[in-house]
């Protein structure tokens, strides 16, 4: 046991407290890992702080930054099997959905390796003369990264290629449930030659590890994805030395069926939407909102095929989605569900466990559609973060982008509809910072991900993603002094 990873070394907790990481699929016993105390978070934060004050990193050119991410890109592809493994012991996440997660998460560090070699500042014209202005970028500093458990991987991969294209260094937190694939990664690191003290590791709970990292006066920036109620006490403790927070957080996504839709298509991705990994997806289509017309043969529709989703672990080759994270989340979840049926709802599916022996071990909740939903509800309002699909409906399209945007939360959405001129409409008034229209899901690393309204401040991917680690710094240069004092 020696999982944390402090200026360049391995080491055990200095308190020497662990924790026990179990499989949510069954309660197996994956491994116990070392969590830092108090000690251990200040080393790793002064360990970065030096790398960066005095260590080559972040002068080291841009593109020569970009080739170790490249490697890196190449060591995930090598370890894929082992790394998705890992990944599906630590969440119960079925092995084919962490495949693909490192497909994605190779192509993030090519996409910043790429871009590191390439941005960079410009000259500007004063329009004074013998003046020369240029616009540099620099990197912010000592960057904290704290991420979740529903990608583990992703998610800081989101976080770690920006951070090292722009030139950072930094202490990753992962979630306390998830933590192998983060430890993996920073070994992949080590391996693909970054100094010392660039990248630090640190495993534990939020209260004791993640909250002493967002008031920190050495760190300068808090890049954070999670929960609402999270991300408000970190930016709240981030305020005490003004650093820059990025808060990527949940979302209660529309996904918007009108009439005219695709009706097959639409029933696919109503079903993808929400049921992928068991709603624990942030941009999750856990609302749907149906067009009175269509409303009860789709309904209908999704409700049959929803019944018939098969849930297992990880390795169950016929499963098509997996458990709950842990026994507290499916409590949650099963609350949200009471809560919306005694306020209404009407249950068309599921809103139970499983009762299947085999799957008695795990945290399974079987897929569950709440038909009769409206806004006022806390399950509609609310992220359960779970197996549910609330169902209301509308009669035109400015009372469905009236009920969308109802809500704290501006993550993603999609719009089915055939009409083109219709979905651009829908599209540009939905306060969402993903929009699909005829599919859901989908992203690009080179396209900007983030949220409207509580969804969160930041930007991961694309341009602004790289943006978010760099600091803009404008010189201004005269060539041709003068005396010139303005006192007398
Ligand atoms: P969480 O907020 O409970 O925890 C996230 C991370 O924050 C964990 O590492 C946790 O240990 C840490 N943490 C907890 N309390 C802390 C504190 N006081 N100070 C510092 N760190 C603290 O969230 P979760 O349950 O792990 O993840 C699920 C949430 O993440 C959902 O709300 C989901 O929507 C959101 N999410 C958002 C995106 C996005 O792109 N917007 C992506 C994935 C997940």
């Amino acid at each position: 046991m020696a999982e944390l990873f402090i200026d360049g070394r391995w080491r055990a907790a200095l308190g020497g407290r662990t924790r026990e990481i179990r499989c949510p699929a069954d309660g197996s016993l994956v491994a116990v890992v070392d969590e830092a105390g108090g000690k251990d978070v200040l080393d790793a934060i002064a360990a970065a702080r030096r790398a960066f004050d005095e260590g080559p990193w972040p002068h080291t050119p841009g593109a020569e930054r970009g080739d170790l991410l490249l490697r890196v890109a190449e060591l995930l592809v090598r370890d894929k099997p082992a790394l998705a493994r890992a990944e599906s012991l630590d969440t119960g996440k079925r092995l084919v959905e962490s495949e693909a997660d490192l497909d994605d998460i190779a192509a993030c560090f090519r996409y910043f390796g790429r871009l590191a070699g390439t941005e960079d500042g410009r000259v500007t014209d004063p329009g004074v003369p013998a003046v020369d202005s240029r616009i540099v970028h620099e990197p912010v500093g000592v960057c904290a990264l704290i991420t979740p458990w529903n990608y583990p991987l992703l998610q800081t991969a989101w976080k770690v290629a920006p951070a090292l294209a722009a030139g950072n260094a930094f202490v990753l937190k992962p979630s306390e449930l998830t933590p192998h694939t983060a430890v993996a990664l920073v070994r992949l690191l080590q391996e693909a030659g970054l100094p010392d003290g660039v990248a630090n590791l640190v495993l534990g709970a939020g209260p004791e590890v993640g909250a002493p990292l967002a008031d920190h006066p050495d760190v300068d920036l808090v890049s954070f994805t999670g929960g609402l109620a999270t991300g408000r006490r970190i930016m709240a403790a981030a305020a005490g030395t003004v650093k820059r927070v990025a808060l990527e957080l949940g979302g209660k996504n529309p996904n918007i069926v009108f009439a005219d839709a695709d009706f097959e298509a639409a029933v696919d991705h109503a079903l993808t939407a929400v049921f992928l990994h068991s709603g624990q997806v942030c941009s999750a289509g856990a609302r749907l909102l149906v067009e009175d017309a269509l409303h009860d043969r789709l309904v209908d529709e999704v409700v049959r095929r929803a019944r018939l989703i098969r849930l297992g672990g990880p390795f169950d080759e016929h499963a098509r989605t997996g458990p709950l994270i842990s026994a507290e989340h499916r409590a949650k979840v099963e609350a949200y569900v009471a809560a919306g049926l005694a306020e209404g709802a009407v249950l068309r599916c599921g809103g139970a466990r499983p009762d299947d022996p085999a799957l008695a071990g795990g945290f399974y909740y079987l897929p569950t559609v709440l038909d009769g939903c409206h806004g006022a509800m806390s399950v509609v309002r609310e992220e359960s973060f779970g197996p549910v699909l609330t169902v209301e409906r509308f009669t035109d399209e400015d009372e469905a982008v009236r009920l969308a945007n109802d809500t704290v939360y501006g993550l993603a959405g999609a719009v089915w509809t055939t009409d083109q001129a219709r979905a651009d409409r829908v599209g540009s008034a939905l306060r969402l910072g993903t929009v699909w229209i005829n599919d859901y899901h989908p992203y690009l690393p080179q396209a900007e991900w983030g949220g409207f309204k509580q969804s969160g401040n930041g930007r991961e991917l694309g341009p602004t993603g790289l943006a978010e680690y760099r600091e803009t710094k404008h010189i201004w240069r005269n060539t041709a002094p003068k005396a010139q004092y303005w006192f007398e």
